[in-house]
């Protein structure tokens, strides 16, 4: 199938009405519309039996967004997105939850993000081991504690107290979402405004050049770029996004840990038209608060990264680059359409086998930074 091409886009990101009257287009839609054409942008070939007119276009979104609206007219109205960390106290589980210096850095870059949102932390967090309510398993092949998803939104539901756009829930203990299912790495109800992310995967990965007596911190701290991607996602889905079949693009669907990691952290034209419809922000300055936001965070990471090296004998020299290993399955259940891969909790154990590839952690907000460059200078041309 044949690569689609600049015009292509514009009924996919235009409405019906704006197809008409290109000349009136408003400017932050004009440059979306010579984005879809950028280098910047790097479009997906359709699947076999597919076109791009299949997906969730700009108009269709708006169509579920307006129905959204109809339905919940208070919570569409609120500005607000609640982080509600949840903890678990478990001996298969040394690490109980997310620390609160991460979470606070994650709150920042959410709200940037997701310009025109306020995002707060709901502390403390909220207590999951000993809820009876919550059905649990014990994983197979990992032989550590697991939660069904839909127990844990349905209770963090009923604990909430704030009234918001969205509540995420944030966690380091595995999740799974049906019996027949190996894991998930995070799911969003956009009817509902309940999103849960889990990095109990990420979290309890060994990483390249880490010694084993890491801090919990530092461990932590290595998988900053991965909370940032998934949360990022999840929230978008809030927004009523779909997985996006356009370009590659932060909500690109991800059916292995490597995908959900290397896939880009920022928005589409296509995608980022829907979340501009909703919070309105100026393009342009978002592109650059998120770049302040990366660069904030890579200097975050590096100097908590040295500092923990001076202080741990087995780690590796400041200079290096700490690595993480990837290439575990992931099922992103997420609303709008089906895990596709991994399903039979059995096939884990020749997955596991597959070979896997070390990534440079940092390099990522590095390369982010580089490209919200070249981004932000298509303002100025
Ligand atoms: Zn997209
Ligand atoms: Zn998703």
């Amino acid at each position: 199938m044949a690569a689609v091409t600049r015009a292509d886009f514009a009924p996919i990101l235009l409405h019906r009405k704006e197809l008409r009257r290109r000349d009136r287009l408003e400017p932050p839609v004009q440059w979306m519309l010579d984005m879809t054409g950028s280098s910047l942008f790097t479009p997906l070939v359709p699947g076999p039996g597919t076109t791009i007119l299949d997906r969730q276009n700009y108009q269709r979104w708006k169509v579920i967004f307006g129905s959204y609206k109809f339905a919940h007219p208070k919570r569409s109205k609120r500005r607000l997105i609640v982080l509600q960390p949840l903890a678990y106290t478990s001996p298969d589980y040394p690490m109980a939850q997310v620390e609160t210096v991460l979470l606070e850095s994650l709150a920042g870059f959410c709200s940037v993000y997701f310009t025109g949102m306020e995002v707060v932390l709901d502390q403390p967090p909220l207590e999951l081991s000993g809820v009876k309510k919550i059905t649990k398993r014990v994983h197979r092949t990992t032989q550590r504690e697991q939660l069904l998803v839909g127990d844990v939104t349905k209770y963090m539901k009923s604990q909430s107290q704030i009234k918001s756009f969205c509540l995420v829930g944030i966690t380091l203990v595995d999740l799974y979402p049906s019996p027949y299912w190996n894991f998930t790495l995070g799911q969003a109800s956009f009817s509902d405004g309940l999103a849960v992310c889990s990095f109990g995967r990420h979290f309890n990965s060994q990483l390249d050049g880490e010694s084993p007596a890491a801090s919990d911190l530092k461990k932590q701290i290595n998988n900053m770029w991965v909370l940032i991607r998934v949360i990022s996602h999840e929230i978008g889905h809030l927004f009523g996004l779909t997985h996006c079949f356009y370009f590659n693009c932060s909500m690109n669907e991800s059916s292995t840990i490597d995908e959900a990691i290397t896939q880009p952290l920022f928005l589409c034209p296509v995608c980022l038209r829907k979340l501009h419809k909703v919070l309105k922000f100026d393009v342009c300055r978002r592109y650059v608060l998120l770049r302040e936001e990366c660069s904030k965070l890579l200097q975050f990471i590096e100097e908590a990264l040295k500092t923990d090296s001076v202080s741990n004998e087995d780690s590796k020299p400041e200079d290096t680059e700490l690595t993480m290993k990837t290439s575990d399955p992931i099922i992103d259940g997420s609303v709008t359409d089906c895990p596709t891969a991994n399903g039979d909790i059995t096939n884990e154990e020749e997955i596991e086998q597959e070979g896997r590839e070390s990534v440079c952690v940092t390099e990522y907000f590095k390369k982010s930074i580089q490209w919200l460059d070249e981004c932000i200078a298509t303002f100025n041309n």
